[in-house]
């Protein structure tokens, strides 16, 4: 069985930008391939520290994983979720790894040079992490890795080490994850959801924007989500068109509508095309995203904490399993185990 992985980032704060373009998509894979191929979602704790220590980082992966529940992540038996540094032997490999990559390769990786590079005090973490990553994603001979095109690169170092690997000993000990191209066809991924900010519809929302009519949280006041919706920047056309080059405002209400709802883009533009009273439009969007994010809240506040360490207890019994077995298979290749 091939297996689907992906890491959750721990982010203690989501914009409905971030839920829809990202979290959604990825629960829906999942959902879909749940019986034929194994789901691997684990927290990439081990990444987190690179950046500086969270006081909240507990708190924040049990709500993190919560949102993937929350959002209709389905539960079979294939679908496994774990802590990394629960199961020592990411480290382990990332070790072996670092012998197999140059120092070359890794300081091409452009997250490394727009991060690092030319800093006076970067920490080795963000030099070394792209190996750490090859070593979450070689464990499990994972063939699909739902990441965005900053990671590719990543994933092209992650190949090209298991497959340096795998000729050193002439023995097929990792599975080179499938080529970006291949992973795209197999995701059947769009050309990805941007949800615009709303006061500046030219941009994308983003968690960082200072401006809180800017964006929406999942944990926003419902009432106070509805307000920003119903403060949107739109334009002065008066004629609603899903146009978001020539009225990003209007088209990401659309867009935002469509998502919500679970409604096909098309059904929503061809009710609203042509159009004048964008007022009208508002209300509905507002009551959507407010309906959206009460019903949201409820599931999310209705998870208790216990289910969420039962799933992780469970899929880290299963990760270490599978983990060890390659990590002895690598360990005797590289002769640090008898055979
Ligand atoms: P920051 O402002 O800190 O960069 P962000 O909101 O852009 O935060 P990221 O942490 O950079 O969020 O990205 C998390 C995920 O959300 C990524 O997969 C990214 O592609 C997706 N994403 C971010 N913003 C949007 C958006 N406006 N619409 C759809 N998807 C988004
Ligand atoms: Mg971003």
């Amino acid at each position: 069985m091939e297996t689907i992985l992906t890491g959750i980032r721990v982010n203690g704060e989501l914009t409905l930008g971030n839920f829809l373009g990202a979290l959604v998509p990825m629960v829906r894979l999942a959902n879909k391939h749940n019986k034929t191929h194994n789901i691997n979602i684990f927290i990439p704790d081990l990444h987190t520290i690179i950046s500086n220590v969270d006081g909240d980082l507990q708190k924040n992966l049990v709500k993190s994983i919560k949102y993937y529940l929350a959002a209709g992540l389905e539960i079979t038996d294939n679908v496994h979720i774990y802590r990394q540094s629960y199961v020592p032997a990411h480290s382990e490999l990332n070790w072996i790894l670092n012998c197999v990559a140059s120092v070359g390769e890794l300081k091409r990786m452009t997250q490394y040079k727009e991060k690092g590079e030319g800093k006076d005090s970067v920490n080795a973490g963000i030099f070394d992490y792209p190996v750490l990553m090859a070593a979450d994603i070689l464990l499990y001979d994972a063939t699909y890795v739902p990441v965005g095109e900053d990671q590719f690169q990543h994933l092209e170092l992650t190949r090209n080490l298991a497959i340096r690997v795998n000729n050193r000993f002439d023995q097929k000990i990792f599975t080179p994850p499938a080529k970006t191209s291949d992973q795209a066809k197999f995701m059947g991924v769009n050309d990805g959801i941007r949800i615009r900010d709303l006061t500046n519809p030219e941009k994308k929302m983003s968690k960082s924007t200072p401006s809180e009519n800017s964006k929406i949280m999942l944990s926003d006041d419902p009432k106070r989500a509805a307000k920003k919706i119903m403060s949107a920047t739109t334009d002065s056309e008066a004629n609603i068109k899903f146009d978001m080059f020539n009225q990003p405002g209007i088209s990401n209400l659309l867009q935002i509508e469509s998502l919500v709802n679970d409604i096909p883009l098309q059904d929503v533009i061809s009710t609203w095309s042509g159009e004048s009273r964008y007022g009208d439009l508002k209300k509905k969007v507002a009551s959507s995203v407010q309906t959206f994010l009460e019903s949201f809240q409820e599931k999310l506040e209705n998870i208790p904490d216990d289910d969420v360490y039962k799933l992780l207890e469970k899929g880290e019994i299963y990760a270490n399993k599978v983990a060890n077995q390659k990590l002895l298979t690598v360990q005797r290749a590289f002769n640090l185990r008898q055979y």
